[in-house]
């Protein structure tokens, strides 16, 4: 009786050891996933249909990307020279593009999105 309380004891502690190894496991599988995520999802950026994103300018005020505080310039990129990178949206925007994240690099206290 005493031997069959000893195993039992045993094999709980085993099946422990098991599930404890097994969980443990699992979080090192999901710490991986999280390192290995793209920079753009880590930062917080927005995919561009979220927010409406266009390559033509805003129709009825002239909004475009070159003065919105989220535009930084770059010459190459999917729109060539005119290619830029927004801090906001994911990929490349450009210096006719324009989407409702717009914000006026010059208004008082405006602050570039994700920073
Ligand atoms: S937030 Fe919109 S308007 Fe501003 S740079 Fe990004 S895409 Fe262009």
């Amino acid at each position: 009786m005493i031997d069959q309380m000893i195993n039992h004891k045993q094999n709980d502690s085993v099946s422990r050891r098991k599930v404890l190894t097994g969980a443990a496991q699992a979080l090192a599988a999901i710490a991986v996933v999280v390192v290995g995520v793209p920079t753009a999802f880590a930062k917080g950026k927005s995919a561009k249909e979220d927010f409406f994103f266009q390559e033509t300018p805003d129709e009825e005020t002239g909004r475009k990307c070159p003065t919105c505080i989220n535009f930084t310039p770059k010459s190459t990129g999917d729109y060539g020279a005119d290619s830029g990178d927004c801090a906001l949206l994911i990929g490349d925007v450009c210096t006719h593009c324009y989407c409702q994240g717009w914000t006026d690099k010059n208004a008082p206290g405006a602050k570039k999105a994700n920073t």
